[in-house]
C-alpha cells in the first residue's frame, strides 16, 4: 500500500471525506483489501468504519492470511458503520456514505437502503474486475431503491487492494 498523502487541496468536501474513509481504510488489518467508510451528514461525521473481523474475534494470521476464511468473517467497511450507529443509537437516515477506494458490493447496499442512506460517494477509479458483478448489481439496486452513487474524481490511483486472481 502506498503511503498516505494528506491531500494537497481538496476541492470539494466529497473529496475531503473520501479522504477521510482512506484514512480509516488504512486501520484496516485485511492483508488484500482495505476499505473505510464514513457517514457524514451536514458536514459532520456520524460513524466511522473500515474493513475487519468482528470485536472480539482474534484477527490472527492465519485467519487473515486464509482468503476463504477472511472473507467469511470480516465485517465490510459500510456495515461496520451500520453495526456501530445501531450500537449507539445514531440515525443514518438521510445520511451520505463515502467509501474509500471501492464502490459498495450488493451486500453492504442491501444493508445501506434499510438504513435508508440517502447517497454512496466513491472515488472514480478503475474498478477491480473481479467484484464487477458485486459493484453492477449494487449500482442497480440503488437506483432501483432511489439512493444516488456519485463517483468523485481523486487524485492518484486505487491504493490498499491487492490484485488477486479471480476464484471460482
Ligand atoms: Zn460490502
Amino acid at each position: 500500500m502506498s503511503s498516505l498523502r494528506p491531500p494537497r487541496s481538496p476541492k470539494s468536501w466529497d473529496q475531503r471525506f473520501l479522504y477521510a474513509a482512506r484514512m480509516f481504510a488504512s486501520w484496516s488489518k485485511d492483508p488484500s483489501t482495505k476499505v473505510g467508510a464514513v457517514a457524514v451528514r451536514d458536514r459532520r461525521i456520524l460513524v466511522e468504519g473500515y474493513n475487519g473481523l468482528p470485536k472480539g474475534i482474534t484477527d490472527s494470521d492465519i485467519r487473515l492470511k486464509n482468503r476463504d476464511t477472511r472473507l467469511s468473517m470480516t465485517v465490510h467497511a459500510e456495515m461496520n458503520c451500520v453495526a456501530y450507529a445501531a450500537r449507539n443509537g445514531v440515525c443514518l437516515a438521510g445520511a451520505t456514505m463515502y467509501v474509500w477506494p471501492l464502490m459498495t458490493c450488493s451486500q453492504c447496499a442491501s444493508v445501506l437502503i434499510q438504513a435508508d442512506i440517502a447517497s454512496i460517494v466513491v472515488p472514480d477509479f478503475v474498478e477491480p474486475f473481479r467484484w464487477q458483478e458485486s459493484f453492477d448489481k449494487a449500482r442497480e439496486m440503488c437506483v432501483e431503491a432511489g439512493i444516488a452513487v456519485h463517483r468523485i474524481p481523486m487524485e492518484g490511483s486505487i491504493d490498499g487492494v491487492e490484485e488477486e486472481p479471480v476464484v471460482k
